[in-house]
């Protein structure tokens, strides 16, 4: 999987906010474990940044809008050096759910 569709799968993707669709200018590739990726995104309607961790299987999208702080975001920046056990864990957990993510991350706090 490549950043530019990845990019261009969040562009389905609208603002949270606003409703406006992000477009890929706008979309910044942080980082990816498998099929894990992680974005930072702006949207230029309504200035919010987002973090947003989304699953990619295949054309499917699915986005987690998390609430990560910038310690978390600079590491998760250095992705291919750390030893990525969080990302895993994250993943495996995002694998295993298939509802709400963002309640059971918001939950999820260390
Ligand atoms: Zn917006």
């Amino acid at each position: 999987m490549e950043e530019s569709t990845i990019k261009k799968l969040v562009t389905s993707i609208k603002c949270s906010t606003c409703g406006q669709l992000y477009r890929g200018g706008n979309i910044d590739v942080l980082g990816h474990r498998e099929d894990l990726w992680f974005l930072s995104v702006f949207c230029p309607s309504c200035r919010t940044q987002y973090l947003i961790a989304a699953v990619v299987s295949g054309e499917k999208v699915s986005e987690v809008i998390t609430d990560l702080t910038r310690a978390e975001l600079a590491r998760f920046r250095g992705l291919g050096g750390v030893t990525g056990d969080d990302v895993l864990d994250m993943h495996s957990f995002l694998k295993s759910s298939d509802g709400d993510f963002s309640r059971v991350l918001g939950g999820k706090q260390a």
